[in-house]
């Protein structure tokens, strides 16, 4: 298991009749966080740098828009070094 910190936000306004309704959009962002979770520490969560033996921590940021009704999501990744970066964003993406 490895670190994943979540900074999942709602950004716009409602529109009058909206697809989702507030209770509906928080059940989707915790939908939305055990899926990634699970894709994260599937990819990641045994992964460790071969070089310093120090696992990776996840940062996902995601906004909903409740205008457009968008879900974005992006991910950051922190480690030891570049290239226990680039290769835990490479497991990440496959
Ligand atoms: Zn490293």
């Amino acid at each position: 298991m490895i670190e994943i910190e979540f900074d999942l936000t709602t950004i716009g306004g409602a529109s009058d009749d909206p697809f989702l309704d507030g209770e509906e959009v928080g059940f989707l962002l915790e939908s939305t966080k055990h899926h990634i979770t699970q894709h994260v520490q599937n990819r990641l969560g045994q992964y460790r740098c071969p070089t310093h033996g120090e696992p990776a921590r996840v940062v996902v940021r995601g906004q909903y828009d409740l205008e457009t009704e968008q879900l974005e999501v992006e991910y950051g990744i922190d480690a030891c070094c570049n290239a226990m970066v680039m290769q835990s964003a490479a497991l990440l993406g496959r």
